[in-house]
């Protein structure tokens, strides 16, 4: 009989956890998951799932404008609820819920509800409860992070938009990644004026220059107004309750709502890493090896609160490399090589491998494939919407390095050319596949001249 109540003992029941959980179970082990709040973590109740729901939602404004070119009589203007799609929402994310709880009591991990605590290599403390375990993992995930500024207690992040009681009139976006991207289209969507303010000259860094500037151009037109290089100084609220932004270049600008997307860090206060000494680094992630083993050789830790690339698919990848390791003799590096990856922002954004500078910058020597286009659908809807496909292939070797598409159907496009780099395909393979006619993702087998 072991001397611990479980063999494996995770905290955090987001992505990375419930995978991990749910896996090892499978292989006979004894596993608890803790989970202070609703099973799914980031991704399924603040994250993927509600956001990408808005999207769709957003979408709707222009696609009842575009039906019109197709024949179909709408009422102008049509009229959005946000209590209803709130809503609607939030049943389904709690269906989701209900899902995970059934899917790890079938897998026979042992839920412990509540805030978990580390009280040294072995023990978690949930509840005033103490349970030992072989092995902890830690998979805590992260949060929204705001800098800090006078008035920076006005201000919205991602966790709060999913339940607003009402949309504002106005709001201004500060931030230039991911999260600001999307929500800047997805409350433009929702028909409230926005702007987006980003500190460096273009937003999006670590994209390909060109996609990010194509995507700057249509946001632009969709009407979204965009500023770079400033950033806010201060936020002063009204007594009308309406926010004035100072910005560091002596602008003010007003609006009802200020949303803050300037990233995110680990989850990792309160949770005793220190006094079971497991170390972090300077912005609080956990320390762990490429066998994502912390200081403390029985406990490990990934997804977020290790802060290497936080991505759903990764957490799950990194979560299955591990159980693979510890429970099932494979004993493989994770492999973090051509990950694809989607911005649902308006046109979608899908993209895998190299972009044009950092392939230059690691010495390829590249040719450029581009192709910029209407897509087939807006030669009826009246949109001036442009989409983009781009190839950076390895001159020397014809190895396709990178692919990057902007375009209604980018996030979906990308998928199938991530296994295609995967495979290492060359440029001749991608000419030599039969194009799906009519799309616009045909585009990346049809290109033939360089740029
Ligand atoms: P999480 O999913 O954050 O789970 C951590 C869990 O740990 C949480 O449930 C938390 O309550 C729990 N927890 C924390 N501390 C404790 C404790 N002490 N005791 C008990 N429980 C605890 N990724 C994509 O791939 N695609 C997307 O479209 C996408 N969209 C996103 C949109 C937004 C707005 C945000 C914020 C993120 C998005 N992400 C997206 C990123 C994705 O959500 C994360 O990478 C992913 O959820 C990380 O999983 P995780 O398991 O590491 O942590
Ligand atoms: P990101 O790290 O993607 O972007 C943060 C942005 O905030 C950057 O533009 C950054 O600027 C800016 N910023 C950081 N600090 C400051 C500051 N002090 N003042 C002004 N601007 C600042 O974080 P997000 O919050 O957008 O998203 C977190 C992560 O969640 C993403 O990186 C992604 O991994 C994941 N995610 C994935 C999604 C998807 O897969 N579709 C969707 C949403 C989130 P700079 O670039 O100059 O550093």
């Amino acid at each position: 009989m072991s001397q611990f109540n479980f063999d494996l003992l995770v905290i955090g029941g987001g992505s990375g956890g419930v995978r991990a959980a749910r896996m090892a179970a499978a292989q006979g082990v004894r596993v608890a998951l803790a989970e202070e709040k609703q099973l799914g973590g980031t991704c399924v109740n603040l994250g993927c799932v509600p956001k990408k729901l808005f999207v769709h939602g957003a979408h709707y404004r222009e696609d009842f404008h575009h039906a019109v070119g197709f024949g179909w009589q709408i009422p102008d203007p049509p009229t959005f609820d946000w209590p209803t799609l709130r809503d609607h929402k939030t049943a389904d994310i709690k269906r989701i819920n209900k899902a995970f709880d059934k899917m790890l009591a079938a897998a026979g991990v042992e839920l412990l509800r509540g805030r978990a605590t580390l009280i040294d290599a072995h023990r978690v403390a949930v509840n005033g409860a103490t349970y030992s375990a072989e092995r902890i993992l830690l998979t805590t995930g992260g949060r929204p992070h705001v800098p800090e500024f006078p008035g920076s207690e006005h201000v919205l992040v991602s966790d709060d938009v999913f339940y607003l009681e009402r949309l504002p009139r106005d709001i201004l976006v500060v931030g230039g990644g991911y999260i600001a991207v999307e929500f800047a289209g997805i409350f433009n969507g929702f028909g409230i004026k926005t702007d987006l303010l980003y500190r460096g000259d273009l937003f999006l860094r670590g994209f390909d220059r060109d996609l990010r500037s194509f995507v700057r151009d249509e946001m632009s037109k969709k009407g979204i107004t965009l500023h770079f290089e400033s950033n806010l100084e201060r936020v002063v609220k009204h007594p009308d309750g309406c926010l004035e932004a100072r910005l560091i270049d002596g602008r003010k600008m007003t609006a009802e709502q200020i949303f803050f997307a300037t990233g995110r860090r680990p989850n990792t206060a309160g949770l005793g890493l220190e006094k079971a000494g497991v170390e972090t680094d300077p912005s609080g992630a956990i320390k762990v090896d490429n066998t994502f083993r912390t200081s403390l050789p029985s406990i490990y830790a990934l997804g977020d609160v290790i802060d290497r690339v936080q991505l759903t698919p990764v957490a799950l990848a990194e979560a299955m490399n591990l159980v693979n390791r510890l429970y099932r003799n494979i004993d493989q590096p994770m492999d973090y090589d051509n990950i694809p990856t989607a911005v649902f922002s308006q046109p979608d954004i899908g993209t895998v491998g190299l972009t044009e500078e950092a392939a230059r910058a690691q010495g390829y020597d590249v040719e450029i494939f581009r192709s910029e286009f209407r897509e087939l659908k807006h030669s009826l809807s009246g949109s001036d919407e442009r989409a983009l496909m781009k190839l950076v292939v390895d001159k020397n070797t014809d190895r396709v390095l990178g692919v990057h598409a902007v375009g209604s159907a980018a996030a979906e496009i990308i998928q199938g050319f991530a296994v295609a780099l995967r495979a290492g395909a060359t440029k001749r393979v991608f000419d030599s596949t039969i194009g799906v006619h009519p799309t616009s993702a045909e585009e990346l087998v049809t290109i033939r001249e360089p740029v």
